[in-house]
């Protein structure tokens, strides 16, 4: 794919999010909803499939330019941007990689059009970061598996038609491709939460849900060590675009308002101390966006380090998107605490990015062991 078209697909997504989607994001924000016509209208685009193989009606963009996506699409709205986190990368681009031939084939052009929305159903009421100790039991029954047992906090299993389900018989976890219209299986909606609002998370319950044997993706056993850690690994470096995203739009916003703002008469800009937390607010972005790009060649490299590249990343970047957003608030004064500004809604979500996808403080324990290993003198005198 030419590095023209890629281009041209970038600058027509930014043209729809700025005109279409931003201008809404504190109205789907309001109403914990994303529209079905916004979905439409990614799909029409290719977006959903903007990583995805061609032969399956992806446009095939690499990870530079997806990376470049996430961002365009998660600075006008964080909901929006998380169904790419989630259906495209966490499911799409597993499935892609991992899945059978026939299971590609099955789903992923219908995953492309959106005429089936995808989600990943790992965390669950008692287990988040001990993803191996999963609840949800799966027992295999002649030629079916079933299911049974509880997940929560799935962004879009509100409205998914399809479930990437994380499931346990004893020490075995394996990945399973659930249809919402599987008999036994059920969602109760969540509400109230800080961010991500409009992204339809829901509990999922599983009541003696059958799958097909040809629904297991990846082989028995492998359903955390290779399913998940493979699903995470995309979730992470768009999570990592994420954080950029946010702390670019809150950059603007912060900078728009300084430029306005008048005290002592004079604009707010001028003051020293309003200047400092632009000047970290940039360099703090360009910082991260450098190590989202490095992430994304190693990725294409297919470089075995793009995977702790990818951890560094999206810890470094939403824990910049939370300072960024907090010094835009600040900047704001008391119309940053109030929601008829952007940067409220900002702050909010700039908090998930650290929570989500493995938290920050998982994210630093796999940093530093692999720093202990990489970075340690033979031998000390
Ligand atoms: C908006 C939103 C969307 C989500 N979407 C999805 C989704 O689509 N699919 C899905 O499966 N899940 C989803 N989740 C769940 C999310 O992945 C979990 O919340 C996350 O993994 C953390 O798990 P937990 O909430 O159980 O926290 P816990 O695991 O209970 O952690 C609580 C605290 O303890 C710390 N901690 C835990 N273990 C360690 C350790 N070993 N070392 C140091 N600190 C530790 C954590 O860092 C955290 O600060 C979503 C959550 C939110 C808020």
């Amino acid at each position: 794919m030419s590095d023209a078209y890629q281009q041209s697909v970038i600058e027509q997504a930014e043209a729809y999010a700025e005109k279409v989607i931003r201008p809404q994001a504190g109205q789907f924000d309001r109403q914990e909803s994303l529209p079905r016509e916004i979905i439409d209208g990614l799909a029409s685009r290719g977006l959903l499939g903007a990583p995805l193989p061609v032969q399956y009606g992806g446009l095939g963009l690499d990870p530079l330019f997806y990376g470049k996506l996430t961002e365009i699409i998660g600075k006008a709205c964080c909901s929006t941007r998380s169904l790419l986190t989630v259906h495209t990368s966490l499911v799409g681009e597993t499935l892609a990689k991992l899945g059978t031939p026939a299971q590609r084939e099955r789903f992923l052009p219908d995953l492309v059009k959106g005429s089936r929305i995808a989600c990943f159903a790992l965390s669950e009421p008692k287990v988040g970061t001990d993803a191996t100790s999963v609840k949800t039991r799966f027992e295999k029954q002649g030629d079916v598996y079933v299911l049974n047992g509880r997940k929560k906090w799935i962004s879009f299993a509100g409205i998914a038609d399809l479930y990437l389900v994380i499931a346990a018989d004893g020490d075995t976890v394996s990945a399973f491709l659930v249809e919402r219209t599987a008999p036994g299986l059920s969602v109760k909606p969540m509400s109230g939460l800080l961010g991500n609002r409009a992204a339809h998370l829901a509990e999922v319950f599983f009541d003696n849900v059958e799958v097909p044997a040809e629904n297991v993706l990846g082989r028995m056993g492998t359903g955390f060590s290779f399913v998940a850690n493979t699903a995470l690994f995309y979730g992470r470096y768009s999570i990592a675009w994420a954080g950029v995203a946010i702390g670019q739009a809150a950059l603007e916003e912060m900078v728009g308002y300084a430029c306005e703002r008048e005290q002592f008469g004079q604009k707010i800009g001028e003051f020293q101390l309003v200047k400092g937390m632009i000047a970290d607010a940039v360099t703090q972005i360009h910082a991260a966006r450098a190590l989202c790009e490095r992430s994304g060649r190693l990725r294409m490299a297919g470089d075995d380090d793009a995977v702790m590249e990818v951890n560094m990343a999206k810890y470094f970047c939403s824990k910049m998107a939370l300072q960024v957003a907090a010094n835009a608030v600040q900047v704001f004064g008391g119309n940053g605490c109030w929601n008829e500004y952007p940067v409220e809604r900002l702050f909010r979500e700039s908090k998930i990015l650290e929570v989500i996808e493995g938290t920050s403080q998982v994210q630093q324990v796999m940093i530093a062991n692999h720093g202990m290993r990489r970075y340690r003198r033979h031998k000390v005198v």
